[in-house]
């Protein structure tokens, strides 16, 4: 027997419909990749999102049509993300970190008709656009006056000038495709993760939870994980169902100018991963300046040293909340939230609402939550994938209907989880698992290290061993026995690493993790 309530289908257009209703004075703040600091509201927001809707429906895009953007977080993204997803079509989020020719295979694997991209990205869009043919029209984020004279682009504010705001968002099924973000292909081809209006409703609504991202109206929510990085982690739906002031960063994420944000905008709570935390704080220590109104930070999309989050906590008084969760995630699994400043919150913390998870050995039997048992993580919820766009004939769930992450990973008795590795970059010695997280957070807590890794290497008798690589602060010089004698007692003795070796920068992939297939050609195997 159905129940007796209302039809409401959960589509993402009511997010920013109830944002314009009943927070729709509350601002919406965008720095410019140039630098210009541009201000406006939830009203205007959905107005002129609206307005770019009528401008897709007259270019006679369609529901299921794939329209692609290529920008930073930006007051215009955002319009193009509610005007995109209201009308049924897909928001395709493109990474512009990513390398021309993996680009444009995304591009032309999600089959993409119209490309929305920031000036800043005019180069790259002139590197695939000859290799992309579905693209029949390029929309610059952009006022007339920013244009290059030979790309054939329209400008985004000429585009939706004076038009209609009245067209009908929503009016379809809450299962309905939304949104697409590929994962990075670290491993095969790029996968596309396809999003449904329901999948992120729900995801939205979970991040709002005191115990997540845990923010509310009173706050101004700066969002720096990028809008194309596993859907901004929920920020453009969370800020406007909460009706928070949001601050969007543009492509400008060192320490100095994000402080300056912070400062200008009075932000009260923020989301990136580590190494924006590393750089704002570099910037903390260098100029002797503290965040005055900054209270609490989300650190995800790798692990949170433990002495990164110390320092936030101990120095500055801003809570830092450790989240892990991944692009098939929509992307939050677990967030962890510190009982009080004294005592980071070190794991990755408890599932969150609509996800479930499982450890399970080699062969796919239970391993104990004990806190100590390494397992391949599983996990299933209403936000989780189970399938890849245009690869649906293959199955990417178990028997019985989990996904794996490859992640390992330890969960306690009280549900907290542990990642210890990738399962790719797992050591394995003498039949044991070494911890690379484990051995990086304990080296990055030396007062001269600025990045650490640890990669497995060959070895005769062990089979793998532990290699730190260390990339040191400017100006700073230390010795491998320096770094070993810090691990002592930091780490079990059978971890410590076979040697320590020292590099001038750790390449970082394209969503800020640290690159560990570059690492391991560049380090084991230098052409
Ligand atoms: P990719 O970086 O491959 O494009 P994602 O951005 O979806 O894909 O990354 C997901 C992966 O990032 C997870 O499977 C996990 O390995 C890693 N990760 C995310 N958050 C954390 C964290 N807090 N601690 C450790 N690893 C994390």
């Amino acid at each position: 027997m159905p129940g007796l309530m209302q039809d409401w289908p959960l589509t993402l257009d009511r997010f920013l419909e109830h944002a314009r209703r009943w927070h729709g004075d509350r601002e919406v703040v965008s720095r410019a990749n140039e630098g210009a600091i541009t201000r406006c509201n939830y009203t205007d927001i959905h107005r002129r999102a609206k307005q770019f809707s009528h401008a897709l429906l007259e270019h006679g895009i369609v529901r299921e049509d794939r329209v692609a953007t290529l920008a930073f977080n930006s007051a215009r993204h955002l319009e193009a993300w509610y005007g995109i997803m209201g009308i049924g079509a897909v928001c395709h989020t493109l990474n512009p970190r990513l390398p021309a020719e993996q680009l444009a295979w995304i591009v032309n694997h999600a089959a993409d008709r119209l490309i929305l991209a920031d000036a800043l990205c005019v180069p790259i869009l002139k590197q695939i656009l000859p290799r992309c043919p579905s693209i029949e029209r390029v929309v610059l984020l952009a006022d007339e006056s920013q244009l290059p004279p030979d790309l054939g682009a329209v400008a985004y504010e000429s585009w939706i000038a004076g038009r209609d705001s009245g067209c009908v968002w929503g009016d379809f099924a809450e299962d309905t495709a939304a949104g697409l973000c590929y994962t990075s292909g670290t491993t095969g081809d790029p996968k596309g993760v396809l999003y449904s209006h329901r999948s992120n409703y729900l995801h939205g609504l979970s991040t709002l939870m005191p115990d997540v991202l845990g923010f509310s109206g009173r706050d101004v929510v700066l969002a720096i994980v990028p809008m194309f990085h596993a859907n901004a982690w929920g920020l453009a739906f969370a800020a406007p169902a909460a009706g928070a002031k949001l601050v969007l960063p543009g492509a400008r994420l060192d320490g100095a100018s994000v402080f300056e944000l912070m400062e200008t905008e009075g932000v009260t709570f923020s989301a990136g991963v580590p190494t924006v935390w590393q750089g704002l704080l570099q910037f903390l220590e260098r100029e002797h300046v503290r965040p005055t109104t900054l209270k609490r930070i989300v650190s995800g999309g790798s692990a949170a040293p433990e002495a990164l989050m110390r320092t936030y906590q101990e120095k500055y008084g801003i809570e830092v909340r450790h989240g892990w969760g991944m692009t098939e995630m929509s992307p939050i699994g677990t967030v962890n939230s510190p009982p009080d400043l004294a005592t980071p919150a070190l794991e990755q913390g408890r599932a969150i609402f609509n996800v479930d998870m499982k450890l399970t050995d080699d062969g796919g039997h239970p391993v104990p939550h004990d806190g100590k048992s390494f397992g391949h993580l599983k996990v299933r919820g209403a936000a989780v994938a189970r399938a890849y766009f245009r690869r649906e004939s293959e199955n990417i769930l178990d028997a019985g209907g989990w996904f794996d992450t490859g992640d390992i990973a330890t969960l306690d008795e009280g549900g907290i989880l542990r990642i210890t590795d990738r399962a790719k970059d797992v050591i394995k010695s003498g039949g044991e698992w070494i911890s690379s997280i484990d051995i990086e957070n304990a080296a990055a807590a030396h007062p001269k290290a600025a990045l650490a890794a640890v990669i497995g290497v060959p070895h005769a008798k062990w089979g793998e061993r532990p290699l730190l690589i260390v990339q040191l602060k400017p100006g700073a010089s230390a010795s491998a026995q320096e770094f070993l004698d810090f691990l002592e007692g930091r780490i079990a003795r059978w971890w410590m690493p076979e040697a320590v070796q020292f590099v001038d920068t750790i390449p970082l992939g394209a969503t800020g993790k640290i690159d560990k297939k570059r690492l391991r050609a560049d380090v084991i195997d230098p052409a």
